[in-house]
């Protein structure tokens, strides 16, 4: 038995329906082609305020036991359903056209704080595009780095955090930059008595 749609004003089978609790058939008047695209429109007329209603919806579900496993279920059907693929295609894109953007989103889902790709790239430009330890010319593959570090007590946030020659990073490990200079120098005066 087809249902008629009282917006588009076609026949379709009820699968084709969402449900909706308080009808006679239990399923909504409109079809879901049509709130789609209803729904689509509203969030494009005020992005901002459907933006914060759905973020407040999440919260709220996310408060009770059975909310969380909701969302993780909906969360794996969509990562099966194909966001896997979409999202790794995305990251490709970023890393190869938004490198500040893509760093970004690394820094902070890894950390849970937000840093914008605008912070990175200010600190970017403001470091003239040099390692802040060692002054060698940053490239893509330059490394992100607490200046104080987590175990001193340093914060995460965008105050906390310069560009590193990779190598440098590596070379720091747990060094103060300060213990990171006086071996330097020891290395350059060691390496200056050795005879050639
Ligand atoms: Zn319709």
């Amino acid at each position: 038995m087809k249902k008629r749609c009282t917006k588009c004003n076609q026949s379709k089978n009820p699968e084709e329906f969402g449900q909706k609790a308080n009808s006679k058939d239990g399923l909504n008047w409109w079809c879901k082609q049509c709130v789609r695209e209803y729904q689509v429109l509203r969030y494009k007329s005020r992005p901002e305020k459907y933006r914060e209603k759905s973020r407040l919806a999440m919260q709220k579900s996310r408060s009770t036991e059975a909310g969380r496993k909701r969302q993780a279920a909906t969360a794996k059907r969509c990562w099966d359903n194909g966001r896997k693929e979409r999202n790794k295609t995305y990251i490709r894109s970023l890393m190869e056209n938004h490198f500040f953007v893509w760093r970004a989103r690394q820094w902070s889902s890894k950390f849970r704080v937000r840093v914008s790709a605008g912070d990175l790239a200010k600190m970017w430009k403001d470091q003239r595009g040099l390692c802040a330890v060692s002054g060698r010319k940053l490239e893509r593959d330059a490394h992100l780095d607490h200046i104080v570090a987590i175990a001193c007590g340093g914060g995460h946030g965008k105050t906390n955090i310069r560009w590193l020659d990779p190598f440098v990073n590596v070379a720091l490990g747990k060094m103060t930059d300060v213990e990171f200079v006086m071996l330097c120098q020891d290395v350059l005066s060691h390496q200056a008595r050795i005879p050639k």
